[in-house]
């Protein structure tokens, strides 16, 4: 009768010592694993420009039609680069095809995961949005 009253209660008190496998979230956030895909971002040059001459591949691999526009410009010295960059996360499904079709390493996923909104709209991201951030 005592017995299994001292058994759940060792249990109980075992589990009041060891280290939590759940997180405080949003307090403490999840380290993701090196190969976590986030979504696209675009890169940049150690002078903070971008890297992406505008060539339109990774429009042309994404199997979800989520890159929806990329506007090339041409630079003074002939340097293409894009004036609009737009993807639509709302469709991405961060498969990765963009950043292994670039011939530039221009595009990448990143290791983001909050990406819930009230608005999809805000998920339309632009060449502002899209620049990754050091
Ligand atoms: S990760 Fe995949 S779905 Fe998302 S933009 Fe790149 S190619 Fe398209
Ligand atoms: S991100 Fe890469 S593949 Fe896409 S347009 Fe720019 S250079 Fe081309």
């Amino acid at each position: 009768m005592i017995y299994p009253l001292i058994k759940g209660l060792a249990t109980t008190l075992k589990h009041c010592v060891s280290k939590p496998i759940t997180l405080q979230y949003p307090e403490e956030k999840r380290q993701v694993y090196p190969r976590f895909r986030g979504h696209p971002e675009l890169q940049v040059d150690e002078d903070g420009r971008l890297k992406c001459v505008a060539c339109t591949l990774c429009m042309t691999v994404c199997p979800s039609r989520a890159i929806t526009k990329i506007t090339p410009a041409e630079g003074p010295n002939h340097e293409k680069y894009p004036a609009e960059f737009v993807i639509d996360l709302t469709r991405c499904i961060f498969c990765g095809f963009c950043q292994e079709a670039c011939p530039k390493g221009a595009i990448a996923l990143n290791n983001k995961y909050e990406l819930a909104q009230y608005d999809k709209r805000v998920l339309i991201y632009d060449l502002e949005k899209l620049r990754a951030k050091a």
